[in-house]
């Protein structure tokens, strides 16, 4: 414990000294350092898509440990295992995307990918195209560029000047109705997005980022018809869409890419998390050719990491991907996540703290609010995931001020679901509308 101290926790305040301190995972279980177990409900932070404790990813990553721990893939090196790993990624990736830039995580892939976007328009002759647009309450990791792309304005207080040239948009969070003006919310976000792309000029915007369904932002699922028409929006000016699947992306929501299931072609997909499930680091930036030969050609993408393209990031990346696929996993995501929703609807919808259970597959947020008339969200202070902690050791989050957010692995039994259903249900239970 004193060695922990010496730890900067992302987002823990000095003077909480609460520690769990995890030592062993098998399946959708936890145990801490005192034998205590808990169930995962958050896939660790929503990635762990094949549960913990795989011994195939652990044997695996043994062998490769010590034939190749790593090379570089800058220049004219690369490795076995990465280009093994390509061939599967092909087979699984929307068909229009063919090219591959490796990260180490999900921020390292969105600063690829937005680099990519500014360059790409660079090498094209317009290298005034360099305007982000994205959406306030996304998140987009914790680098200058991904950072400047999220919209939560504490993340960025401060740390001084910023990226130039990013603009957030209203995100389609239709339970906040009070958002879109009492339009309907497809249309009043395509009308705000058309006004920035006038307000701005076509000619001066590189691309619009955005989460299929925003993760952090309280697993929010975008009405009908949201991306195909923002979609049709940027083609018609010529702005390039980075869909970031960093949470999204393999399986978690009952498709490969959530991208599918919403009907878009996005030009660069970010990922990370359940490419590997967590076994090692890594992310990538995955884009059309024509993009990928555009910011090669001459002097060669000039962006590049120590570790991309990892051997042996690459391995357990192979070794989760067969899991997923041999296990049935993607379907097992909606099969599962239906299951667990259809519990959270029976035990919540009438309590009175409850505003709107959501869920695609396997993400899951429960909005709470002090008033179901006027959906007003309950007090942030409000200590619910801590105490389904403690009292039902179930790791959920709370997050955009009180919307719980769940992503368990995809491998969750009923059993499991049901133990989900009935650690949330007690304790949301407990509170009244004014936070008591
Ligand atoms: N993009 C999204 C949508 C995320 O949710 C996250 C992290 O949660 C990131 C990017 C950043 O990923 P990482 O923490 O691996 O840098």
């Amino acid at each position: 414990m004193e060695a922990d101290t010496h730890l900067i926790h992302p987002h823990l305040p000095l003077d909480n000294t609460r520690r769990f301190i995890m030592d062993k995972g098998e399946g959708c279980l936890l145990w801490d350092t005192n034998g205590n177990d808990y169930l995962d409900a958050t896939g660790g932070l929503w990635l762990a898509q094949i549960g913990h404790g795989r011994r195939e990813i652990g044997e695996a990553l043994s062998k490769q440990a010590s034939r190749l721990e790593y090379f570089t893939s800058f220049w004219d090196f690369t490795n076995s295992s990465i280009l093994k790993l390509i061939p599967t990624l092909l087979e699984l990736v929307p068909s229009h995307i063919t090219d591959f830039v490796f990260t180490s995580g999900g921020s390292e892939s969105i600063e690829a990918a937005i680099k990519t976007a500014r360059y790409y328009w660079y090498k094209k002759g317009q290298p005034e195209k360099n305007w982000i647009l994205s959406r306030r309450n996304a998140y987009h990791g914790a680098a200058y560029g991904g950072g400047c792309a999220s919209g939560f304005e504490a993340d960025n207080f401060g740390l001084g000047p910023l990226v130039p040239h990013f603009r957030h948009l209203t995100p389609p969070h239709t339970y906040r109705s009070w958002l879109f003006d009492g339009q309907d919310p497809v249309d009043f976000c395509i009308a705000e997005l058309e006004q920035s792309i006038e307000e701005i000029g076509e000619d001066n915007i590189a691309a619009f980022i955005g989460e299929p369904l925003l993760g952090v932002g309280g697993m929010v699922t975008p009405p009908e018809g949201y991306w195909p028409k923002l979609e049709a929006v940027l083609r018609r000016h010529n702005i390039l869409l980075i869909q970031d699947e960093v949470v999204t992306g393999f399986g978690r929501t009952g498709s490969w890419f959530t991208c599918q299931r919403y009907g878009v072609q996005p030009d660069i997909i970010t990922v990370a998390k359940g490419i590997t499930s967590g076994y090692m680091p890594m992310g990538a930036a995955m884009m059309r050719k024509e993009i990928a030969d555009t910011v090669r050609e001459g002097i060669g993408f000039p962006v590049g990491y120590t570790y991309s393209g990892h051997p042996l990031a690459a391995t357990a990346a192979a070794v989760n991907l067969s899991i997923i696929k041999d296990e049935g996993l993607v379907e097992r995501a909606n099969t599962i996540g239906d299951y667990l929703a259809a519990g959270l609807h029976a035990a919540l919808d009438d309590l009175p703290v409850v505003g709107e259970v959501r869920h695609a597959g396997m993400a899951f947020g429960i909005e709470l609010v002090k008033d179901k008339q006027t959906r007003e969200p309950l007090e942030p202070q409000v200590a619910i995931a801590d105490e389904i902690l403690d009292e039902f050791h179930v790791v959920v989050r709370c997050t955009n001020p009180t919307i719980i957010v769940m992503s368990p692995p995809l491998i969750l039994s009923e059993a499991q679901a049901d133990r989900i259903v009935e650690a949330v249900s007690t304790v949301v239970g407990r509170f009244r509308p004014d936070g008591s």
